[in-house]
């Protein structure tokens, strides 16, 4: 099979490879669709914490299964799935009370650990694959982890109907959290960015206010057409983000962190103590918010397909990166194609 192989910072080099031997609790796939993550784009630049060279990288993952082990009995062959990419130890204290996304043991796909879904074929264990509906097509499911993401940060927010939410950053992340929001009844939705392309997407999803950063000052426009926001999600790592969310939260609000950030930043903690205000970190997700993500692309509620602004051929992936750094053509999502015509 076809292969590629991160194998060292800033390039790809498409291999030839063995195809992978499955054990009997887990599952062949040939990789359909494959999205470009921003951690892809850190791992690729060289500063993501865990996602190093040489390995296969790859984590958003559609696929249609090809091989079944002899233990598996809740997929078959031709499911058309997709995988959480990750595997708890099953018993560190997190994975006994079911955060196995804070298992420190736990295992990723798209690293040394796990080969990723840059490959033709990719191996994964029954627990991880979720059957895609038939009414989804393999590009809209696609989304699924990604999506998975903004709806675990907004169980973590506790957002509930009626709430007022501010989103900062209007990234993949900072768009799928506005749709998990929305989903979960939040009423007001507020986008922030310094690109207008992404606030336009962010309008035809479910976002009520948009504000450029550039042109406008979030606390002004806050004051003069909001008022305070019960929670502030922080989507994208610059440094005075949390500034930027202490101006406009509510007391008692809480602000949320789904952020990478390459650099500390500095906090007015007297603010938390005077305004009560909470602070979280949301990290991936769990098996239900795997599942509400689906059950979101499912509902065919949002125009999800406006996320995906580029696609490649998985022969292209040197190109792809370079569109994802260059920014060239504001991408959100990239998409890889596998199929060959
Ligand atoms: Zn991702
Ligand atoms: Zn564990």
């Amino acid at each position: 099979m076809k292969a590629a192989l991160f194998d060292r910072i800033k390039h790809f080099t498409i291999i030839g490879k063995e195809l992978p031997e499955i054990k009997g609790n887990e599952v062949l796939i040939q990789v359909s669709k494959a999205g470009i993550c921003g951690s892809d784009v850190h791992a690729f630049l060289g500063k993501h914490p865990f996602r190093n060279p040489p390995s296969i990288l790859g984590h958003e993952i559609i696929g249609n299964i090809v091989e079944i082990g002899d233990k598996v009995t809740t997929v078959k062959d031709g499911d058309t799935v997709t995988i959480e990419p990750q595997i708890g130890c099953g018993h560190c204290k997190p994975c006994i009370k079911g955060d196995y996304n804070l298992c420190e043991e736990k295992v990723v796909l798209g690293t040394t650990s796990w080969d990723g879904g840059f490959a033709e074929y990719v191996v994964a264990p029954e627990q991880t694959v979720y059957k895609i509906p038939d009414t989804l097509t393999t590009e809209l499911a696609v989304l699924t982890e990604p999506l998975a993401v903004g709806v675990h940060a907004v169980n973590i927010a506790d957002v509930k109907k009626g709430d007022k939410v501010a989103i900062l950053g209007s990234g993949p992340i900072g768009l799928v959290t506005s749709v998990a929001a929305h989903f979960k009844g939040a009423e007001t939705i507020c986008l922030t960015d310094a690109i207008d392309n992404n606030l336009e997407i962010g309008k035809k999803l479910c976002a009520t206010d948009v504000v450029n950063v550039r042109v406008q000052s979030l606390q002004k426009y806050t004051s003069d057409n909001i008022g305070q926001f019960d929670h502030v999600f922080l989507t994208a790592g610059y440094g005075s983000i949390l500034d930027d969310a202490l101006s406009v939260i509510k007391r008692k609000g809480k602000v949320i962190s789904i952020a990478l950030f390459e650099e500390k930043v500095s906090i007015d903690l007297n603010k938390f103590m005077i305004s009560e205000v909470q602070m979280f970190g949301s990290s991936m997700y769990v098996k239900e918010d795997f599942k509400t993500a689906i059950e979101i692309i499912a509902s065919h509620r949002y125009k999800l397909e406006s996320l995906i602004t580029h696609r490649f051929n998985f022969d292209q992936i040197n190109e792809a990166m370079e569109v994802a750094l260059s920014k060239s053509g504001s991408p959100i999502k990239i998409v890889l194609d596998y199929i060959k015509n």
